[in-house]
């Protein structure tokens, strides 16, 4: 299961999840992710608990539905051709769901019953996996009395029968003591010679050995899709070396100026015996502890220790996770500033909307007021004209 690069553009894509989606109310837990596993690959699905996991890996077997987006396993869309993508997928979901009154056997011929195992072939494909996973010995104890390793097993067990393409395992590794860590590890690594596998874990340490790539998950987002080892190099991006020395002058506050590849110095131990730790950080291309040791003698300080510090896969994967929470705080704070200027904004506007409505409503009251003057005033001028006019009648008919 070795390829020579990380992008498996030669293979089949058999699990291709796109623009997928998932919310529970207004709570986005998957939140538009796109991946593909290949055909022979053993993808690991990591990142810490409540990151969407077991949500991406419930979609793909098609027990919940995405909110958005498309999954098509082996070619066929899980919403669309259910019964025919269900049967290349060997599902075992997280928390061991078994039937307790059923032995182990009567547990895997029953999954094999669902699988759609022809009853003629059934109980020598039972047989063959509970070979396959060490469970002969077991086969018929009731699945309730196991141990948490065999229970374990017969959850593989019943992901397996069938023999189907595709293996979603989900944290398989949790609740087991290192050597059933290491048993449950080395099964995964021969079930992926003969299959396609993706398997989930919130400790990368546990299962990087046997990925081709890690699909890292963090917050419903993916962080990273990389070989293991080149997230190794990823964020390798400093050069970190602890010393610690006996420095009775104090010559280590000025020893920046004369060291230039030095990007940070910081005091982090102030020990009983006089000597002091200090981190040193400089960049990438150089080990500063050739010329540490070639200066600081100079400058009288006496080296006591001095180590480099190893950036580890599973610090590799903590600082990615890390960097991607404060990436996603980030975002969620400019989201909220947006809404909180964006609410204010219509808020004034609101406000200036009804100070133009109060105004035009008390201009229109002034010009009817005036109108009503106006026709008033008429009406005297009507009303004095007339007046006028029937007294000037009046003197005129004096007159005559
Ligand atoms: P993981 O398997 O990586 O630990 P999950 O996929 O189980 O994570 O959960 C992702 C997030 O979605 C968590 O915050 C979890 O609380 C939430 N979640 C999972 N299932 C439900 C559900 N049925 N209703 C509401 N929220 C859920
Ligand atoms: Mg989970």
């Amino acid at each position: 299961m070795c390829y020579g690069n990380s992008t498996f553009g030669g293979g089949i894509k058999l699990i291709e999840v796109k623009n997928v989606t998932k919310k529970y109310g207004s709570f986005v837990a998957v939140n538009n992710i796109s991946f593909t596993v290949n055909d022979g690959e053993v993808v690991g699905f990591l990142g810490p608990n409540g990151a969407g996991k077991s949500t991406t890996m419930n979609m793909i077997t098609g027990f919940i539905e995405p909110t958005e987006g498309t999954i098509v396993v082996n070619g066929n869309d899980i919403m669309k051709k259910t019964k025919k993508a269900k049967k290349d997928i060997g599902y075992m979901p997280e928390n061991v769901p078994l039937y307790n009154d059923l032995t182990v056997k009567e547990f895997v011929s029953y999954m094999a019953e669902l699988k759609l195992v022809k009853k003629a072939q059934r109980k020598e494909e039972v047989e063959k996996v509970l070979k396959q996973t060490g469970l002969v010995e077991v086969q018929n104890k009731l699945t309730k009395n196991l141990s948490r390793g065999y229970k374990q097993r017969t959850s593989l067990a019943g992901a397996l029968v069938g023999n189907p393409e595709v293996l979603i395992l989900d944290e398989p590794t949790v609740g087991l003591d290192p050597k059933q860590i290491i048993e449950i590890r080395n099964l995964i690594k021969e079930l992926g010679k003969e299959h396609t596998v993706m398997v989930s874990s919130h400790i990368l340490s546990e299962i990087s050995q046997l990925c081709d790539r890690v699909i890292i998950i963090n917050k419903g987002e993916i962080v990273a899709i990389d070989k293991p080892e080149n997230l190794e190099d990823k964020t390798k991006e400093q050069n970190i070396v602890y010393v610690t020395v006996e420095d009775k002058e104090d010559k280590m506050s000025t020893i920046k100026e004369k060291i230039p590849e030095i990007l940070e110095i910081k005091m982090i131990k102030d020990n009983e015996d006089g000597t002091k730790q200090y981190q040193v950080i400089s960049d990438q291309e150089n080990d500063i502890r050739k010329i540490l040791f070639d200066v600081l003698p100079k400058e009288e300080i006496t080296i006591f220790e001095l180590k480099k510090a190893e950036t580890s896969l599973e610090d590799a994967f903590i600082k990615l996770v890390d960097d991607a929470t404060e990436e996603y705080n980030k975002k969620q704070a400019e989201k909220e500033r947006k809404e909180k200027e964006e609410f204010e904004k219509e808020l004034q506007e609101e406000e200036e909307e009804i100070k133009r409505k109060k105004e035009e409503k008390a201009k229109k009251k002034e010009e009817r007021a005036k109108k009503k003057q106006e026709k008033a005033k008429e009406k005297q001028e009507k009303k004095e004209n007339k007046k006028n006019e029937k007294e000037q009648s009046k003197e005129e008919g004096g007159k005559n």
